[in-house]
């Protein structure tokens, strides 16, 4: 595994192949990242993971401050999962240089959109730079940030962007909940309210189908669990991305809460 630092340099290796597949992350490697890697070993010839935490994306300076880092273990991580290059990039090598002029998609303001102020802007403008530097991939990306992935599968829709942007299942812990980077900021009395949590959404989906989605039910039932603070919960039809009225195969839960100060996101 070769680490790269310069974007140059690693748009100048990839240019010599046409089948590379890319996995940008923010570090603190889990399972989930994990699937995204061996997806694309699977897919592509060579593999890329950016490692990157992207401070223009995080709409409170604390929570990027306690945003948690893991280096010396991902690249441990990356090596014994046979990544090929794996960018770490800093601040200047990502935004130091002026890129073409990109058009942004309408964005609803409701979830991430609405609760967390310019986080999609600072997520748009770090994968503009990246799908500029690391060019022509399949981008592996997780369902688990649903509302992240349809925008950018729209951000590269209208800007005509070559690379091709891949949906990838949630990975979730034994218990149910997803896993995420920041579940190792919480301890085990939190696992087990995030695991209730999971149970009680994925129990009101499973005998709920075709009734009308009843969320002042949901947050009775998860506020119980001992979460005091719940920015959203909806439900999502995932091909229009519009609000269901009714739960149905095609619509999902999505929930943003807080334990102990951490923000956790699922949709289920
Ligand atoms: P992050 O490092 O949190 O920015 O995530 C990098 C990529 O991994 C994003 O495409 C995420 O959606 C994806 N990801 C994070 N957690 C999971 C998970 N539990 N299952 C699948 N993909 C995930």
């Amino acid at each position: 595994m070769k680490i790269i630092k310069k974007s140059n340099q690693i748009n100048s290796i990839l240019d010599q192949y046409n089948n590379t597949g890319f996995v940008p992350t923010m570090g603190t490697l889990h399972d989930g990242h994990i699937s995204l890697i061996k997806r694309s070993k699977k897919e592509n010839s060579k593999t890329v993971v950016s490692i990157f935490v992207n401070p223009k994306q995080f709409n409170k300076k604390k929570d990027f401050i306690n945003y948690p880092t893991k280096i010396k273990n991902d690249i441990i991580l990356c090596k014994k999962y046979k990544v090929d290059y794996l960018f770490l990039p800093s601040f200047n090598e990502v935004y130091g240089w002026k890129s073409l002029k990109f058009k942004y998609p309408k964005m609803t303001k409701f979830m991430e959109h609405k609760f967390r102020k310019n986080h999609f802007k600072g997520v748009l403008d770090v994968m503009s730079k990246l799908l500029s530097i690391v060019k022509n991939t399949k981008v592996y990306m997780g369902e688990k940030d649903y509302q992240q992935l349809y925008i950018i599968k729209q951000f590269c829709k209208i800007n005509e962007i070559t690379s091709e942007i891949i949906a990838c299942k949630t990975v979730r812990s034994r218990r149910g909940y997803a896993l995420s980077s920041r579940n190792i900021l919480l301890n085990e009395k939190y696992k087990k309210i995030m695991s209730l949590v999971y149970k009680i959404i994925l129990n009101y989906k499973l005998s709920n189908k075709g009734k009308i989605f009843d969320v002042s039910f949901l947050m009775k039932q998860i506020k119980k669990t001992g979460v005091n603070k719940i920015d959203y919960i909806e439900n999502v039809n995932l091909e229009s991305f519009l609000k269901s009225k009714k739960v149905t195969n095609h619509s999902n839960i999505f929930i943003a809460y807080y334990l102990d100060g951490v923000r956790l996101i699922d949709n289920i």
